[in-house]
């Protein structure tokens, strides 16, 4: 089973959405943080995979300073639900923030 969440898929966290649209950013923040580098990683690793999909995605307090974002970064419609930091974080590829709430 994956996610509710129109064409996301990732697998089922808990009630029906996975730990990247699941919105309890208390319960899941320590296991969104690897699950998130694990599949920023994979885009990375993957020639297949022309950008990351992040869309809709409900962040906990996050950091992505320091981090190279290689491929088009698509972060429409996401939820920033506390701390974002992009401190010296580099976009190689567009990045898309398109209706993410802040
Ligand atoms: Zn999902």
């Amino acid at each position: 089973m994956t996610c509710a969440y129109k064409d996301c898929p990732h697998p089922i966290w808990r009630d029906e959405h996975c730990i990247f649209h699941h919105e309890d950013v208390a319960a899941k923040k320590d296991e969104f943080d690897v699950a998130f580098k694990r599949y920023f990683d994979a885009c990375n690793e993957d020639d297949e995979i022309k950008k990351y999909n992040f869309r809709g995605f409900v962040f906990p307090d996050v950091s992505f300073s320091h981090w190279e974002f290689l491929k088009h970064a698509n972060f429409s419609k996401s939820q920033f639900s506390g701390v974002a930091d992009f401190t010296d974080s580099q976009f190689s590829g567009s990045a898309f923030f398109n209706w993410a709430v802040f």
